[in-house]
């Protein structure tokens, strides 16, 4: 069964399609800068590459063009675009009202469209996605698979910020947590590693890119998570601050230069993190370059710092509420990839029962799963190459076979 899973960003589309069951990838690309002039198609079957440049006004456009290269004699892997079985839309917001991936139909969009005023730069470009591969792809069925989904089972405790209880019922505020895909694409991962169920394993998963979250799961289940209203909390990321003091945002906004809500908005967003503290990139690999070289007490080494004391302050909440933790996981960019980041994060932890094995965690064979803790570590320390994608194709394919 071939499934299509479409990423549709507000200027970009990302796709692979795969052959399921085996969730075996024939090909992948990524369309950026749509309606932007110069836009750029980079589509890749196998270890071929091809960058098409051409101006694509529109997502309607954007997705003929990877239709047909998907379907082309010289670029594509079908011979028809009929031999796609069903899509699977990435979608970031499902509200309160979804704790699965769902079969989209009206009500299924309504929901979507309900939720656009929580995710103003997400929900609307993934329901274009959605209606442009309904008209492109007619009777074809899709999926929704959402990132807050995972943290539905959140008990009220941890989702309910401390604010009058009408701010919920009126405005929806409340923790809804992201990357939900990859926290639950890890927790079944990490469940097969052990070689117990999932519906009883007790984890903490750590996302680690250029953002980051963290998720506390008992028995297969996401109980707390480090994002909240919306992915700029909790962790500090690449260019986000992670959580601060609310208080911080009017005395800013007192002042002359941050007197729009806006540029404030835009900062915490785009200027903080790892970019705003070491003044000089959000990139790990070049702040762990940069600190090299310039020493312990240089801005680049005090970002990391600050980004993995914050990471160890979650781990320690996380083991307060689950109580017994059978693992901590790494996955994203910085989790899979960086050792330093994960020996500091782990570091002196011995007598909550986590310890590393060192050479194993700078040695191991990159891009594979890797259990790296020390035998005698009661919570074992798992590196898990994250999949969202993949994990997108098998809830679609569950739900289309
Ligand atoms: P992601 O958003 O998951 O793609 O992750 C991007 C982040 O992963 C960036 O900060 C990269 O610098 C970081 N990253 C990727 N490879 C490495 C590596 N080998 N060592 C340290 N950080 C890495």
């Amino acid at each position: 069964m071939i499934v299509l899973i479409v990423n549709c960003g507000s200027s970009s589309i990302k796709y692979q399609l795969y052959d399921m069951p085996g969730r075996k990838v024939l090909a992948k690309g990524l369309l950026e800068r749509i309606g932007e002039g110069a836009s750029a198609l980079t589509h890749r079957r196998g270890e071929e590459k091809f960058e098409i440049a051409r101006p694509i006004p529109d997502h309607k456009t954007g997705l003929s063009l990877i239709l047909s290269c998907l379907a082309d004699p010289g670029r594509g892997v079908l011979k028809n675009v009929r031999e796609i079985s069903a899509v699977g839309h990435r979608v970031v917001h499902g509200g309160e009202r979804y704790s699965n991936a769902m079969r989209i139909d009206q009500d299924v969009i309504g929901c979507i469209g309900d939720c656009c005023d929580l995710a103003p730069l997400h929900n609307p470009p993934n329901l274009v996605g959605i209606q442009e591969c309904t008209l492109a792809l007619p009777g074809v069925p899709m999926v929704a698979v959402f990132d807050t989904a995972f943290h539905q089972t959140l008990p009220r405790e941890a989702y309910l910020y401390g604010l009058p209880y009408e701010i919920y019922e009126r405005y929806r505020i409340r923790k809804y947590g992201f990357h939900g895909t990859s926290h639950a694409y890890v927790t079944n991962r990490a469940a097969k590693l052990l070689g117990k169920p999932e519906a009883e394993v007790n984890l903490i998963t750590c996302h680690l890119g250029n953002g980051s979250s963290m998720a506390a799961v008992r028995n297969g289940k996401s109980v707390d998570t480090s994002m909240g209203f919306t992915p700029l909390a909790g962790l500090v990321m690449g260019t986000r601050s992670g959580d601060l003091d609310p208080a911080i945002i009017p005395y800013l906004n007192s002042k002359q230069e941050y007197s729009r809500v806006a540029d404030i908005d835009r900062m915490l967003n785009k200027k903080s993190g790892l970019l705003g503290i070491s003044g000089i990139s959000n990139d790990m690999r070049t702040l762990g370059d940069e600190a090299a070289k310039a020493g312990a007490s240089s801005r680049p080494q005090l970002a990391i710092n600050i980004f993995c004391y914050r990471i160890k302050a979650f781990l320690g909440q996380y083991m307060a509420i689950l109580g017994r933790v059978d693992a901590v996981c790494f996955m994203g960019g910085i989790g899979e990839n960086s050792a330093a980041v994960r020996e500091q994060c782990l570091a002196g932890l011995e007598n909550f029962g986590i310890a590393i094995d060192l050479q194993k965690n700078r040695n191991f064979p990159r891009g594979e799963e890797c259990d790296i803790s020390e035998a005698a570590s009661r919570t074992r320390v798992l590196v898990i190459p994250t999949d969202e994608e993949g994990w997108i194709a098998e809830e679609t394919y569950k739900l289309c076979k």
